[in-house]
Parts: C-alpha cells; sequence; structure tokens
C-alpha cells in the first residue's frame, strides 16, 4: 500500500504526495506551486513520476509546468473535459489509474467546477475541491444538484476510506457545521479536536467517510433535523432550483447557507 504525505502550499492548500516503501519515486496531486514539491522531493531524495489532477483551478495546477520541466515526460492524469491545457493522460468516469500498487477508479464529480474528478480507493480517497472534511466546495461552475450527485457517489466509499481533500477548511467548515446541528455530539467533540489541532499548527486530515457521515452536513443533507435548521431565507433560493421538493434542495438550501455564512 502507498504513503501519503502532505506538502503544504500557499496559505491552505495541501499538496498530497504519494510514495512507496519499495521505489525512491513520487507522484503528487494537485500540485498549485512547483518550489514547495521540488524542496520536498531534494530533501525526501525523491524523483517525481507522475502528477495527478482533480480540476482546473490554479491553485491545483500552476506548478504543473515547471514540474515537468524538472522532470522531463512524467505522466499528468487529469479530467477528459479541463480548460487546463497541461493534462497528457485524460480521465474520465469509469478510468482507473494506477499509482504504485495502488489502484484509483476515477469518478466525475462536477458541482466546484464541470471538470472536477475524484480518485477513489477504498482505503484512500483524493477529493480535490469536492468533499472538504466538514465542507463541500464552493459552486463556481456546477450547481447544487450536480453536486449532492457527486456526494452521492461519495458516500458509496467505504466508512474506513481516508479522505485526503485539497484545503484545510475544517476549521471554518465545522464552525458551520455547528451552526447547523448545535446538539450534534459527535460534531462538538470532533470540533474541539480539530481547534486543538490547529492551535498547535497541525494538519486535521485526512478524514474518514466515517467521520464526515457524523459531522458533515453535506453528507447529512437528508436528515430531517438538518432541513428544519435551514433558515428561510436560504431556502429556494439556490441557483437552479426548477421545482419544489428534489431531494436536492436540502443540499441546495445548506450551500447557499453556507455562502452566507
Ligand atoms: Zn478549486
Ligand atoms: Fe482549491
Amino acid at each position: 500500500m502507498v504513503q501519503v504525505k502532505a506538502i503544504k502550499a500557499f496559505s491552505d492548500n495541501y499538496i498530497w504526495c504519494i510514495t512507496d516503501s519499495q521505489s525512491q519515486l513520487a507522484w503528487v496531486v494537485d500540485p498549485g506551486q512547483a518550489e514547495p514539491v521540488l524542496t520536498h522531493l531534494k530533501d525526501a531524495g525523491l524523483t517525481l513520476a507522475g502528477i495527478l489532477i482533480t480540476h482546473h483551478h490554479y491553485d491545483h495546477t500552476d506548478g504543473v509546468a515547471d514540474l515537468c520541466k524538472a522532470f522531463p515526460g512524467i505522466m499528468v492524469y487529469g479530467p477528459s473535459n479541463s480548460p487546463f491545457k497541461g493534462i497528457t493522460n485524460t480521465l474520465s468516469e469509469g478510468d482507473k489509474v494506477t499509482v504504485f500498487d495502488t489502484e484509483f477508479a476515477i469518478i466525475h464529480t462536477p458541482g466546484h467546477t464541470l471538470d472536477h474528478i475524484c480518485y477513489l480507493n477504498p482505503a484512500l480517497a483524493f477529493t480535490g475541491d469536492t468533499l472538504f472534511s466538514g465542507g463541500c466546495g464552493r459552486l463556481f461552475e456546477g450547481n447544487a444538484e450536480q453536486m449532492q450527485h457527486s456526494f452521492d457517489k461519495l458516500k458509496q466509499l467505504p466508512e474506513a476510506c481516508k479522505i485526503y481533500c485539497t484545503h484545510e477548511y475544517t476549521q471554518a467548515n465545522l464552525a458551520f457545521a455547528l451552526a447547523v446541528e448545535p446538539n450534534n455530539a459527535e460534531l462538538i467533540e470532533y470540533a474541539h479536536w480539530v481547534d486543538t489541532k490547529r492551535s498547535n499548527d497541525e494538519i486535521t486530515l485526512p478524514s474518514t467517510i466515517a467521520v464526515e457521515q457524523k459531522i458533515n452536513p453535506f453528507m447529512r443533507s437528508d436528515i430531517s433535523g438538518i432541513s428544519q435548521n435551514i433558515p428561510t431565507e436560504y431556502q429556494n433560493k439556490s441557483k437552479n432550483i426548477l421545482q419544489n421538493n428534489e431531494p436536492w434542495q436540502n443540499f441546495a438550501g445548506l450551500r447557499t447557507w453556507k455562502d452566507h455564512f
């Protein structure tokens, strides 16, 4: 099984570095900056073998060109419908990518952007800016219905699956989650743990599907206690709501509420 380490980038991004125990090779996920990756690889004595991209945003792709210059011929996997031009191996829903001994299934997860994909293995998943710990990505290009469907796919993962998302947004996400579910005891306990971690400048990731099912309002949007708590002003105000009483309406209400939180 592969090992995954975080390389910090920008103010709150993590570039995930994947290695195995047999080689001095590494893969990175969403290198928005080349410099921290090059420093990490040099310090660890690693050679870059490939790059996985979840979506086109600059904070996930701007380091690709310089990394390809430093390691000519490496593979850059990314979504087939991406506006980002640096992808050498395009991926669509149902495709597979093998990194060392670990196979990842590709799912298309539009919502944050239209090109967004996630890389799934039963033991670990790279969810980019789709599923965050305690939250979900903003709807820049897609709509709530698409994001709800993307979450439905992620909900199929085993409970023990580790969630590697791109941003350290957990603490802010939990402040919102607590507004949604002030009496969720597991959420309160998790928020304390996260506060301690962050006050020591420690990472809160990876999370797991089991944790997210207990604390993430966007994983729990179908729970009746949650829908009742969404303020009326944020219901039926999301973009692209065409009909009432669709299952993703709670999700849409939550996302709009979070946008104003
Ligand atoms: Zn993004
Ligand atoms: Fe991002």
